[in-house]
């Protein structure tokens, strides 16, 4: 395999599908604003217990998916393979837990040593929101209708399910946690090989199995919502009166229990039908244990991550943005001044092109494919008698300006006009 691909897993984002990109950051930024959550960022790479401990020492971020080294220092660190963590520690670490509540947005790259596929990456990215402090329900349908405007900003919404469970508070899920031991454990030969370890070490997590045997063997087993307590289900009974009160459908889903140990109460997920097997586009909960498995005080917590990549290839287009206007010389004589004149509507807030080679109509040329509106002609002779041409690159015509190199305004006055003109 070529060294000169990108990495296994990893992508290039050139311009156009950046600006997809940007605008999946862009609706999630704007939709989190609107409920007072504010943009920070941790570091791409932590130590590796900020995961290691939170995520389970059996979690399969932690035992096949992580990339972790030894630093130059013998320090053991981790490439970040998903935020949640490493913003409960920022809030320890930064003694933030005097000031609860808290609202933060985050967008950036993740790391996941996975198997590559359409909608699964090595290097990806993600949006999320997590707001820390309140354990009460309304806080868990603020953030789910929080997920439910962004996605319906990016005309996703309609195409998805918003898939809701309960996992109950520490008490419930350990009375399940048994109940559910007792039926695997009679059918421990026909689960599959993964799901045997985790029988040992995290058995809830079988009922995310997507092994077709494990499936046939949980339709039978016994059902989480059958061992919450009156406060879990009080909790989730407050957070499905506030979803329908705002108008957010979902659908129960009891096998729904997401990957990770330190969930408690909430899980939800938005799936949409348009992406095939990585139809999971935003999923979150609540993470009332997490800063505490990290050393911190109790802190309750629920929070959301959305997959920029997956929510991208549901964007239809997205161009890059590129300048309208681009000035071009006639001949050498007018390079510097064409330079200076550039820097100068620059200054005017004009997004400006100066091609350096080729002849003046191959520029012209070139300019109109790229979808340049209007270009400045300047050369010797337009130098010499203080002007400049405008050429409307769309039905070239062309009128002459007055240059004046101690004073710009006009210009860019007259070129901010045509460029209005239809
Ligand atoms: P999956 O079940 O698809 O593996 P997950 O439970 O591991 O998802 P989370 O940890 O909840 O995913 O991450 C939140 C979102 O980030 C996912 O819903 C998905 O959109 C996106 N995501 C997760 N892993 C990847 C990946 N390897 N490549 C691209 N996007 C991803
Ligand atoms: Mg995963």
């Amino acid at each position: 395999m070529s060294r000169l691909q990108p990495a296994r897993g990893t992508a290039d984002l050139l311009p156009d599908s950046m600006a997809k990109h940007r605008l999946v950051i862009e609706a999630a930024r704007a939709a989190s604003a609107c409920y007072g959550f504010q943009e920070m960022a941790t570091p791409i790479f932590e130590f590796s217990e900020v995961f290691s401990r939170p995520l389970g020492e059996s979690s399969d971020i932690v035992t096949k998916e992580n990339y972790s080294f030894a630093d130059r220092g013998g320090e053991m660190l981790t490439l970040r393979p998903e935020n949640t963590a490493g913003v409960v520690r920022a809030m320890i670490s930064g003694g933030l837990t005097q000031s609860l509540p808290l609202k933060y947005f985050y967008a950036g790259p993740m790391f996941r040593y996975e198997r590559p596929q359409k909608g699964r990456m090595r290097q990806f990215h993600q949006v999320g929101i997590e707001y820390l402090g309140p354990d009460d329900a309304l806080a868990d349908a603020e953030i789910i209708a929080c997920g439910a405007r962004f996605l319906a900003a990016l005309g996703a919404l309609d195409d998805c399910e918003l898939h809701l469970n309960s996992l109950g508070d520490a008490q419930s899920r350990s009375a399940y946690r048994a109940a559910l031991i007792t039926y695997l454990e009679s059918f421990v030969d026909q689960l599959s090989d993964d799901s045997k370890t985790r029988l040992a070490v995290n058995p809830l997590r079988i009922l995310d199995s997507k092994d077709t045997g494990d499936r046939q063997i949980l339709q039978n087993a016994p059902q989480l919502q059958d061992y919450l307590n009156d406060a879990s289900k009080a909790h989730f009974a407050d957070l499905t009166a506030a979803l329908d009160a705002a108008g957010v459908s979902w659908v129960f889903d009891p096998l729904l229990v997401r990957g990770l140990d330190y969930y408690c109460h909430t899980a939800f997920e938005f799936v949409t039908t348009s992406l095939g097997a990585q139809g999971t586009v935003l999923g979150g909960g609540r993470y009332d244990g997490l800063a505490e498995m990290l050393g911190g005080p109790p802190v309750a917590g629920v929070g959301w991550a959305a997959g920029v990549e997956r929510l991208a290839m549901l964007v239809e287009t997205a161009k890059a943005n590129s300048p309208k206007v681009a000035i071009i010389t006639a001949d050498d004589g007018a390079r510097l001044a064409a330079f200076q004149l550039a820097e100068q509507l620059r200054d005017s807030g004009i997004e400006i092109d100066l091609p350096t080679s080729g002849a003046i109509g191959k520029k012209l040329k070139k300019a109109g494919k790229a979808g340049i509106c209007v270009a400045v002609i300047i050369g010797s002779h337009e130098l010499a008698n203080n002007t400049v041409q405008l050429r409307n690159l769309e039905d070239g015509s062309q009128q002459e300006q007055p240059l004046d190199l101690a004073d710009s305004n006009g210009l860019a006055a007259a070129i901010a006009k045509s460029l209005l003109a239809p």
